[in-house]
């Protein structure tokens, strides 16, 4: 398998050559295809796996096929991640794989001032990746709109609801559009994971790495 064969855009491939990975993991291979065809998909994956790729190579490729040149940029993706170390991580991820495409991220977290989030935040971006306590100080204070997403992605889901975000997030899924593709990645499925996926998901395609 290659990644040329997963029907990813020239872009993609070349930011891809440049990080120097000849062949998509395990995990690439099945979420690739499957985010591409616009389902939602439901994944247990480690970190470790490639996972990062596996749903930022597709979340990009989707962004550019409805990206509109003229449009005021809004927010269309926003990726939902349990610390500040791993929405740094993931937000490095999504600029290093993205680099050949015009999209503008914003990475929000606590911890750290909020008006310079707020500043980029009005210079208009395309992809959010935020932990849920600040990213609702923001909604909060008129600074993000999530009215617009068309991607909702959890990450590290497990790690999420172990650090009591679940009242966060339900407030969160309470701003976004109905219509919208969902990913769900979990190292483990607990009950509480699965009622969360149950909430969230539309017959999603179960992934395993
Ligand atoms: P992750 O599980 O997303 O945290 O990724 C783990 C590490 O694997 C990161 O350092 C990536 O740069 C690297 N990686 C991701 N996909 C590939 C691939 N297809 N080939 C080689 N390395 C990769």
């Amino acid at each position: 398998m290659s990644f040329s064969k997963l029907g990813l855009c020239s872009e993609l491939l070349r930011a891809i050559k440049e990080e120097g990975y000849t062949t998509p993991t395990p995990i690439q291979s099945k979420s690739i295809p499957v985010i591409l065809s616009k389902k939602d998909v439901l994944a247990a994956a480690q970190t470790g796996t490639g996972k990062t790729a596996g749903f930022t190579l597709p979340l990009l490729q989707r962004l550019k096929k409805s990206h509109s040149k003229d449009k005021k940029s809004h927010i269309r993706a926003l990726i939902l991640i349990p610390t500040r170390e791993l929405a740094a991580q993931v937000a490095q991820s999504v600029e290093t794989y993205g680099k050949h495409l015009p999209f503008k991220t914003a990475v929000i977290f606590g911890g750290v001032g909020i008006n310079p989030q707020k500043a980029l935040l009005r210079k208009g971006v395309d992809i959010v990746i935020a932990t849920p306590g600040r990213l609702l100080d923001l909604i909060s204070q008129d600074s993000l709109n999530l009215s617009k997403i068309e991607f909702l992605i959890l990450d590290e889901a497990d790690r999420m609801l172990d650090m009591g975000f679940i009242n966060d997030i339900k407030k969160i899924l309470k701003l976004v559009p109905k219509q919208r593709q969902n990913l769900l990645f979990s190292a483990t499925f607990s009950p509480d994971i699965k009622k969360l996926a149950d909430g969230l998901l539309n017959s999603p395609i179960l992934i395993e790495a």
